[in-house]
């Protein structure tokens, strides 16, 4: 098999007029922020019904500087998944509160709103769900938990842009929503990330937080009152979304087409359990299916086999409270099971809009024989 054969998880699809378009600002002689970030921020705005957006530099500082946006620090819970990228509990250390990880759902893989709920304390200031593989969390479940409870929302949509609950996009309803612009994300700056948020005040203590705690005045002259972080993104990388953001739609539906031809053409006796085959909220960030049981201890032969054949394979995620930093806190082994369980065997498979139908047979084809010779 030759080099340019090999099929990675995921792939991000730049086109020429975007690259262009980059140079365009390279040549222009500014290069941080500057109009493109205005355009982007315009676009988003108007894409997520006129709510206020603000760009930084990853969804990990959307996330961080919501927190201490909702004045969140030491002393305050938040409730959160363990099935995520660890960025998400990361941020809850980074402000100083505590991270409250509880199970999630078996089918949706996705925090478990009932034990979220239990969860809930006099302490509990937030909570933080996470779309997993771009399949939203009940945002109607979610927003009345948080109402009875007086919680702020701390969407952690890094995987669901395109995403929509009950026809709904998600960026368009809710408290605050961090979305990534990393690579693999859905829509790429290469790296970034932005925060949508309620109102205009929240905005503009956002863009304070987010640049060193600057005000500006109309007269020339600056005040900073309170820290702020350098979080700012670069015309160079809005200048990349803005250019994935004419495409966005296509490449969702893209993805959901990939995703029905892995439904319809997985070899059902391999054992494994795919995902729940929603078609009108996901996005298909992400195509996980679980490894049989049996096999979760072989999950690096599994792995092995698939780049035998050529195939990338990534997983996303171990369940993070096991991981030191989160054993030191005094989380154990035992306290998620359905979460431990899914980080186990978990699994992603290619899944991105450049795919082409071929490829998906190949993939199937791929890890029906690779987990037949873990047997
Ligand atoms: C990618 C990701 C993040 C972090 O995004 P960055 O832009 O890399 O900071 C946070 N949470 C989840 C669920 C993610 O997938």
């Amino acid at each position: 098999m030759n080099e340019q054969d090999f099929l990675p998880f995921t792939r991000p699809s730049i086109d020429e007029l975007t690259i262009a378009e980059v140079g365009e600002v390279l040549r222009s002689g500014w290069i941080t922020t500057g109009p493109r970030c205005a355009a982007l921020e315009a676009a988003l705005s108007e894409r997520f019904g006129g709510r206020p957006v603000r760009l930084v530099n990853s969804a990990t500082a959307a996330l961080e500087l919501a927190l201490r946006l909702c004045g969140i620090g030491p002393g305050d819970e938040v409730i959160t998944t363990p099935l995520s990228w660890v960025a998400t509990a990361n941020v809850i250390l980074a402000v100083g509160a505590t991270p409250i990880f509880v199970d999630v759902d078996p089918l949706t893989r996705n925090i478990d709103l009932d034990a979220a709920e239990a969860a809930v304390t006099p302490r509990t200031a937030a909570i933080i769900p996470v779309d997993l593989a771009g399949l939203p969390v009940d945002r109607d479940r979610l927003q009345a938990l948080a109402a009875r409870h007086g919680l702020r929302v701390i969407e952690d949509a890094a995987q669901s842009f395109g995403a929509s609950w009950r026809g709904r996009e998600i960026g368009s309803t809710g408290d605050l929503v961090a979305f990534s612009f990393h690579a693999n994300k859905n829509l790429t700056s290469g790296e970034g990330g932005c925060l949508v948020l309620r109102n205009q005040a929240e905005a503009t203590a956002f863009e304070r937080l987010r640049l060193q705690g600057v005000e500006r005045f109309p007269d020339g002259t600056l005040e900073v009152k309170a820290w702020g972080g350098k979080a700012n993104m670069t015309d160079i990388a809005a200048a990349i979304a803005l250019g994935q953001l004419r495409s966005i739609d296509g490449f969702t539906a893209r993805r959901r087409a990939l995703a029905r031809q892995y439904f319809e053409r997985w070899n059902r006796g391999a054992g494994f359990e795919l995902p729940p085959d929603d078609f009108d909220n996901s996005n298909w960030h992400m195509f996980q299916p679980l490894l049989p049981r049996a096999t979760a201890a072989r999950r690096g032969e599994f792995i092995g086999a698939m780049r035998a054949q050529g195939i990338g394979v990534g997983v996303h995620y171990p369940a993070m409270h096991l991981f030191g930093l989160f054993r030191g806190l005094g989380w154990q082994a035992g306290q998620f099971p359905v979460a431990e369980d899914i980080g186990a065997r978990t699994v992603t498979l290619p899944l991105f809009p450049a795919m082409a139908d071929a490829d998906v047979a190949r993939v199937c084809t791929a890890a029906a024989r690779a987990v037949g010779c873990l047997r």
